[in-house]
């Protein structure tokens, strides 16, 4: 079966394109939606067969609602088939195939006079594409993707909440001592930063293509951050994501930063934890795969060992929890075993001699937490966290807020490995309406 897929809120059109279809042919089907929130839902499960996609603007011009919205919805996925752009509205029309050109998707647009039009230019152009262009679906998704992709929306949820939860604590001393005191969650909206933004991009990414594509991330990645530069990116991070944006290759772009050596910064662990939640039962996949997601923006090896690291406890946390995980240093020994011996390496085996009892405090003053913004000063300290907790998740945030530094990232890591062994139930209702909506 082919299926054709049209956005289109006008009854005349839909009719009109409802009768056209049969002229193509027994294998042709059509899915209509009305709106781009309903077909950026829908859609991907159609993208296997999809032969053909025809987008209208539309005349609602609600949030999420338009032609230009799916446009941009569909700019972010791998191009699958053609796209006809039968908008009678000239400037989105304009603004929607650039869209999609420019994510390289075959795109057209055509004018179409009345309903009359769709059975003469409409037709003739889907013939021409249909004769032209077969369908490029690649992807061979495993099959538990729908398993392993909830594995990783519970690790966003929970490095997303930590994310917000920690960025409440870049505040006056006095007032996070007071919140650390009393255990008072800080008042809502929590606004994610840059760890949530990247996580997003990872975790839509595993959802379209079951791996790690690099350039297909990269070039999200670049979008997002030319949509909202101000989510707290780090400084290197700023001109290597606007560098991709303006058509510099990834590799280029994250290599060439600090001499040559590319950044060891801890922005490829920050998000790498839904990679290992998805690729938990093949650690050799969790360690190439979270590799492959750092390397886009972290030439340095010590960049990528910080979400090798990550990514395995996440994947450790997933399996020990059918063993309902306790709390020890096993979770450190078992990172240690399978990563790279770069500094990260060094400083977390500093941190099995770190006794769980101990204060944060005193053990961020041993591992570092995350002040420096590099990997071996920010994944120790989370991972010992991680560890200390690994069946509450809000006990963990508390004790990784606690340890100050970097507090977004810190509770955006341990939140994000913990969630898996403690359990959705663990993150509280109110934490998660205290975090910002985040669309995946
Ligand atoms: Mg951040």
């Amino acid at each position: 079966m082919k299926t054709i897929l049209i956005l289109d809120d006008n009854g005349e059109r839909i009719a009109a394109f409802q009768k056209m279809v049969p002229a193509l042919g027994d294998e042709f089907e059509l899915k209509i939606w009305r709106d781009a929130s309903s077909m950026a839902s829908e859609s991907e499960s159609f993208f296997p067969t999809a032969a053909i996609i025809s987008l209208s603007y539309g005349g609602d011009p609600k949030p999420f609602e338009t032609g230009l919205d799916a446009a941009k919805f569909l700019a972010q996925a791998r191009p699958v088939c053609p796209v006809i752009i039968h908008s009678t509205d000239t400037d989105h029309g304009c603004s929607m195939e650039n869209e999609l050109r420019f994510a390289d998707w075959i795109v057209e647009r055509i004018r179409l006079g009345g309903t009359g039009s769709i059975e003469t230019i409409w037709l003739q152009k889907i013939r021409e594409f249909l004769a032209a262009h077969p369908n490029t679906w690649p992807a061979k998704l495993p099959a538990d993707h729908d398993e392993r992709i909830q594995r990783a929306l519970l690790s966003l949820d929970g490095l997303s909440v930590g994310d917000g939860f920690g960025e409440c604590f870049f505040t006056r001393p006095e007032v996070i001592e007071r919140r650390l005191e009393s255990q008072d969650p800080p008042p809502p909206p929590w606004f994610v930063t840059d760890d949530t933004i990247m996580a997003l991009s990872i975790v839509r990414c595993l959802k379209r293509y079951g791996h790690i594509e690099q350039d297909a991330l990269a070039a999200e990645f670049a979008r997002e951050y030319a949509r909202e530069p101000q989510r707290g990116y780090g400084g290197t991070a700023h001109g290597i994501l606007r560098a991709i944006g303006e058509g510099t290759p990834w590799e280029t772009a994250a290599g060439r930063v600090f001499d040559g050596q590319g950044s060891c910064g801890n922005g490829g662990a920050m998000r790498a934890a839904p990679i290992g939640a998805y690729f938990a039962y093949d650690l050799n996949r969790v360690i190439a795969e979270a590799k492959a997601s750092a390397e886009v923006t972290h030439g340095h090896p010590d960049g990528q060992t910080g979400a090798i690291a990550v990514a395995l406890a996440a994947a450790w946390m997933v399996r020990e929890r059918e063993f309902s995980a306790k709390p020890s240093h096993a979770l450190i020994e078992f990172v240690l075993e399978q990563i790279p011996h770069t500094d990260t390496y060094y400083r977390l085996k500093k941190a099995l001699e770190v006794p769980l009892e101990l204060s944060p405090r005193s053990a961020a003053l041993f591992l570092g937490n995350g002040s420096q913004v590099i990997s071996s000063d920010t994944v120790p300290f989370c991972l010992w966290c991680a560890a200390r907790h690994t069946d509450t998740y809000t006990d963990a945030l508390w004790t990784t807020v606690s340890g100050l530094g970097d507090r977004d990232t810190t509770c955006a890591i341990v939140g994000g490995i913990v969630a898996l062994s403690a359990g959705r139930h663990s993150i509280p209702d109110e934490w998660l309406k205290a975090r910002e909506p985040i669309k995946f």
